[in-house]
């Protein structure tokens, strides 16, 4: 596809009123910091940037309400992350069992390269377990390359526990709840 180039106009060629429009702006910005004392900058990393609700930072694991792991290990995390920056290493026939009923194991390593995360959010939306979650944190800083491989402990520390977590036991119940309905359909259908 070739794409037209559209001809400048006198005006457009002189450049000069892009730069005086240019100059406005910034003396607007200018006159609100001095004379009215609005600063549109921020005076980081003293003041931090607060972040909008719906912002996705850094990606942690999260315990449930009990305390207990939530990832079982299942590695789906692992498999669509676009960049390659989650590692697990699964438990294994001899590895510790899972703190938590009705899961079967936890990770024994479970890494992120900070580095090469890009907060993406695929890891979030494919957990079967709501695991992990993009926690607000948008400033990752170490001494070396090394410090920016979060290890499953750090993870979990950062992602702390999340009340109401638990995904499988909302389900139950909603299910408990649709049986209910369902019994009480068809208990009321045989009515005369
Ligand atoms: S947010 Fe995206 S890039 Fe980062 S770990 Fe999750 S899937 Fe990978
Ligand atoms: S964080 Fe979720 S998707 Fe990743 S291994 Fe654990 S349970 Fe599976």
């Amino acid at each position: 596809m070739i794409v037209k180039r559209e001809k400048l106009s006198f005006w457009e060629r002189l450049y000069l009123p892009a730069l005086f429009g240019g100059f406005k702006v910034t003396w607007r910005h200018f006159a609100n910091t001095v004379f009215k004392g609005k600063s549109v900058t921020l005076q980081y990393p003293e003041q931090k940037w607060s972040v909008p609700p719906a912002y996705r930072g850094a990606p942690y694991l999260v315990r449930d309400q009990e305390g207990n792991t939530k990832c079982v290990s299942c590695q789906l995390c692992e498999f669509v992350c676009p960049p390659k920056a989650i590692r697990i290493l699964p438990p294994g026939p001899n590895g510790p069992p899972a703190d938590r009923p009705n899961a079967e194991k936890i990770p024994l390593e479970f890494e992120i390269n900070m580095l090469r995360c890009i907060f993406c959010g695929f890891c979030q939306e494919v957990c079967p377990e709501e695991a992990i979650f993009l926690m607000k944190d948008y400033s990752l800083t170490s001494q070396s390359r090394e410090e920016m491989i979060y290890k499953k402990e750090k993870l979990l520390a950062l992602g702390g526990t999340h009340a109401g977590v638990q995904k499988w036991k909302g389900i139950l119940e909603e299910a408990k709840l649709q049986e209910e309905f369902a019994l009480g359909q068809s208990g009321s259908s045989h009515q005369p």
